[in-house]
């Protein structure tokens, strides 16, 4: 399957890598927040959660100091030293009441050294425990400020007690002053500053003494589902639980137990509640926020990128493809404007001198092509006028040549008149010269025809090659003469007949056995042929000097001989290339094998069907 995307174009793909990058790392991003957010969250919920424990538990020692002080501002009372040496009056009870309600204090107990009771102020009807006070009191006429716990026997109410001891000027305790503050939901409010995500319980004596009025039903099963850990506050440790039963209005909570010391003992534990939710909201809130944040960022970075890559890679680029274009429809004259110094720049650059250089080979290829034009035009006329020159040269010199033969031969034959021996042989001499002038003539115009390519076949279809062979053999024979030279034709009947020009293939195979004939002194002169694959292979094998490797391509070139031929003295050297200008124009080759001294074989290959010869019957 193809690449997707292969055929687009480059602004398209590099927009898409650059989306496909941008979006793995929001992919990214995303997935690290994700995973990471809810223990995070977890995490910032339990240091949030350690802290309010620790602020409660702050908060109640400061709770505890301001009783002892508002204890200790009743002493510091005027008419306080009257309380012990002549007795309550009802403007002092009216002060200390007010007093005391002006200090939040539920109730208020002085008394003398000896334990009685002088002055005593509750806001409620609640029936004190008398030993809880007893102890208090105990300790405050021996000098100790210190706090503890007071309960109601009826209500059950818990009160957070101070007492100070009350001395005369020389200092001797002459009585003591003990005041409470109800443990209830207004204190609980005091110690979390009413924080609605913070919501506390007290726990005194395995009861739930006070709890958040705002939620107070976070707390209605806690005694069970927290008993462990209340018990482990109890013992003086602060405890944390992290995963809760579900509260009643199925928000995640966590809770802290945090034991309640009073007068340096364990008296209580403070259940402090915290809704994650107000770590969650700020925390998804920050995320979101940051997200937000990146994502404008990301968008920003890659609009930039689109646009920098547009910028810098695609339209480069596309004005390199433009300017390409352009100079394959032939305008050379194309420049590309690109400055900058990266690898496009270089490729522009590249590309400025590349065209200016076609600009200029192409003008020079103008020019040389004109020159050759009208160089060609010249040569063409000029081989014009030297075939129409050796055309009527041939003929009026073949004519009077002719005329020449014939005329010597019927001299020979004493048609004219007897003629004695020595006329007949000088005019047998004179028939033979003008034969091979006959033929010199003939040679030198099919080679000019060759040369200036106005060679024409006459063909025609159905040529009978093994004729053609027998009349080579029969003129072959004649030029053997008393030569010790066998010649044998071995034709593998039944040949085909081809197409081609009967009197064009006799010249061939005329020119190359009559070579064999020629240069063979003993031994044989072979003619064969035969069909190989569509061709007809003909060839000639004499037992002949052979040639010379180094003269191989020499005797195909017109003019050309090699020594032996040259020794010999008849010849023009145009046989061969003759020959084979005229095989190819058949479509088939001709070649040869040879052993220097041991003799050559000359091989015409033709094809019984061509199908660039059409018969014609115009030469
Ligand atoms: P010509 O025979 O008129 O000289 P050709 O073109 O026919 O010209 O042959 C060129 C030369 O090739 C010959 O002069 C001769 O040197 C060499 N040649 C041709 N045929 C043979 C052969 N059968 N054996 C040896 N040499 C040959």
């Amino acid at each position: 399957m193809p690449f997707p995307f292969i055929n687009r174009r480059l602004n398209v793909k590099l927009n898409l890598m650059l989306v496909a990058a941008f979006g793995g790392l929001l992919l990214t991003l995303g997935i690290i927040v994700n995973v990471n957010f809810p223990v995070l969250l977890r995490q910032l919920g339990q240091s949030r959660l350690e802290d309010e424990a620790v602020m409660v538990e702050r908060r109640f020692v400061e709770l505890e100091a301001q009783t002892l002080n508002a204890a200790r501002l009743l002493i510091a009372m005027p008419g306080m030293g009257g309380v012990f040496e002549t007795g309550v009056t009802s403007q002092t009870r009216t002060a200390f009441l007010l007093q005391a309600s002006s200090l939040g204090l539920d109730n208020l107990l002085v008394v003398n050294q000896d334990g009685d009771r002088l002055v005593s102020i509750s806001n409620s009807s609640a029936a004190y425990n008398r030993a809880d006070e007893e102890k208090l009191i105990k300790l405050g006429l021996i000098g100790a400020a210190t706090t503890g716990l007071v309960t109601a026997d009826d209500t059950r109410q818990v009160f957070l007690s101070g007492v100070v001891p009350v001395k005369n000027a020389a200092g001797t305790v002459i009585g003591a002053v003990l005041v409470g503050r109800e443990i209830d939901d207004a204190l609980l409010d005091e110690l979390d500053y009413a924080r609605s995500a913070t919501h506390l319980g007290f726990v005194y004596d395995q009861r739930l003494v006070a709890r958040d009025h705002s939620k107070p039903e976070e707390f209605d099963d806690v005694l069970n589902d927290e008993a462990a850990f209340i018990a482990q506050a109890g013992a003086g440790q602060l405890v944390m639980n992290m995963n809760p039963a579900a509260d009643a209005d199925g928000s995640a909570d966590v809770i802290a137990f945090v034991p309640a010391r009073v007068g340096g003992e364990i008296q209580g534990v403070f259940i402090v509640r915290f809704e994650l939710s107000a770590v969650y909201t700020f925390q998804t809130q920050l995320v979101r926020n940051s997200l937000g944040a990146m994502l404008t960022l990301l968008f920003l970075a890659l609009a930039l990128a689109v646009v920098f890559t547009r910028r810098t890679i695609t339209r480069p680029i596309e004005q390199l493809k433009q300017a390409a274009e352009k100079i394959a429809a032939g305008d050379f004259s194309q420049r590309i404007t690109i400055s900058s110094q990266d690898e496009l720049g270089d490729l522009a650059r590249a590309f400025n001198t590349m065209s200016a250089q076609l600009n200029s080979l192409v003008t020079q290829l103008q020019q040389r092509m004109a020159e050759t034009q009208a160089a060609r035009e010249e040569a063409e006329r000029a081989s014009q006028v030297k075939s129409a020159f050796l055309a009527s040269m041939s003929h009026e010199l073949r004519t009077p040549l002719n005329s020449i033969i014939n005329f010597s031969k019927f001299v020979v034959k004493g048609v004219m008149g007897p003629i004695n021996e020595r006329q007949e042989e000088t005019l047998n001499k004179v028939v033979n010269s003008s034969k091979h002038l006959l033929q010199l003539i003939n040679d030198v115009l099919d080679m000019s025809k060759i040369e200036s390519g106005s060679l024409n076949l006459f063909v025609e279809k159905e040529v009978d090659v093994s004729d053609i062979l027998q009349t080579v053999a029969a003129t072959a024979s004649s030029m053997l003469d008393d030569k010790p030279v066998e010649l044998q034709l071995e034709i593998a009947e039944p040949l085909p007949r081809i197409t081609g020009d009967k009197k064009r293939i006799m010249q061939i195979m005329l020119n190359v056995v009559s070579n064999a004939c020629k240069f063979t002194q003993e031994g044989h002169v072979k003619i064969m042929a035969q069909q190989q694959n569509g061709s007809l292979r003909l060839a000639v094998e004499d037992t002949g000097p052979g040639i010379a490797p180094e003269d191989s391509e020499l005797v195909f070139e017109a003019f050309k001989q090699t020594a032996t031929g040259l020794r010999q003295g008849s010849g023009t050297g145009l046989g061969l290339p003759i020959s084979r200008s005229l095989a190819e124009a058949h479509g088939g080759r001709m070649w040869f094998d040879s052993v220097p001294g041991q003799g050559s074989t000359f091989y015409v290959s033709l094809p019984v069907q061509s199908e660039t010869l059409q018969p014609v019957t115009i030469e």
